[in-house]
């Protein structure tokens, strides 16, 4: 689905990305790990070119991502981050509407689609659909961006520390609801976080980053029997 070949970014003389392959699998879930600074947000906004690589090649659907608008590439990939994003002064209905009416959806089909996804992510759709994002808690707001990342059915959906600023009993209903979203969808994943506790629940692959480079690569059982490095055992060790 997402192939990173020997890309590399860097920010004056910082490699923020140093040479990084690595393929994405289709329905996957994929967490990007590792360090403050060690580069998962900028791997994760090269996909959707929020971010411009500087060299190398990424692949989406077979294709290089430069050959697509931008545009249309964040239409068929959601977004959710963690200051949620959300437009204050928009109503929910209108925040997770976002994409569908660039899309030209009619409103009926919208107004159905944010019932849907309210009612997915636990929020009753009535008395949540007209509210500003300040009349919600922090739970909800992340709820809802994470609504309106689903909202027009990406191809793949995008996360950077969705959670991060929640407490940790809104912060695990939400990684249930994700991991439930995923199983029922099969949508491809790929979620950024620093909480290695996250990563061992939620992903089939972990992609442990150092310094721009990849530490190493494997599923959640094979990084805890395995890891391939003092980095990683420490990392992975520094669960709490
Ligand atoms: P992470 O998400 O793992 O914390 P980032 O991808 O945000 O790391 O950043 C990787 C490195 O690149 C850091 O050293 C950061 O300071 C630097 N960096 C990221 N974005 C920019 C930018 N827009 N301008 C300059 N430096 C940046
Ligand atoms: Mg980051």
């Amino acid at each position: 689905m997402i192939e990173f070949q020997q890309v590399s970014k860097t920010f004056g003389h910082w490699k923020a990305v140093d040479n990084l392959s690595l393929h994405l699998q289709d329905g996957e879930f994929t967490v990007l790990i590792g360090p403050s600074g060690s580069g998962k947000s900028t791997t994760l906004k090269m996909i959707n070119r929020l971010v411009e690589h500087d060299s190398g090649r990424i692949l989406f659907a077979g294709k290089e991502i430069r050959s697509f608008q931008p545009e249309d590439l964040r239409r068929r990939m959601g977004y959710a981050i963690q200051s949620n994003g959300l437009f204050p002064h928009w109503t929910v209905e209108e925040n997770i509407g976002t994409v569908p009416a660039l899309l030209k959806w009619p409103k009926s089909r919208i107004a159905d689609r944010v019932t849907e996804l309210l009612t997915l992510l636990d929020l009753e759709p009535n008395r949540y659909r007209g509210r500003y994002p300040h009349e919600l808690s922090g739970g909800q707001q992340q709820r809802v961006g994470v609504a309106r990342a689903l909202a027009a059915d990406p191809e793949i959906l995008l996360m950077d520390e969705p959670f991060g600023a929640l407490d940790p009993v809104t912060r695990a209903a939400l990684q249930k609801e994700l991991a439930r979203i995923h199983q029922r969808s099969g949508k491809s994943i790929v979620l950024v976080t620093h909480d290695i506790d996250e990563a061992l629940l939620l992903a089939d692959r972990i992609v442990l980053l150092d310094k721009g480079r990849i530490a190493q690569v494997g599923t959640p059982q094979r990084i805890l029997a395995q890891p391939a490095s003092d980095f990683v055992a420490d990392f992975v060790g520094r669960s709490e």
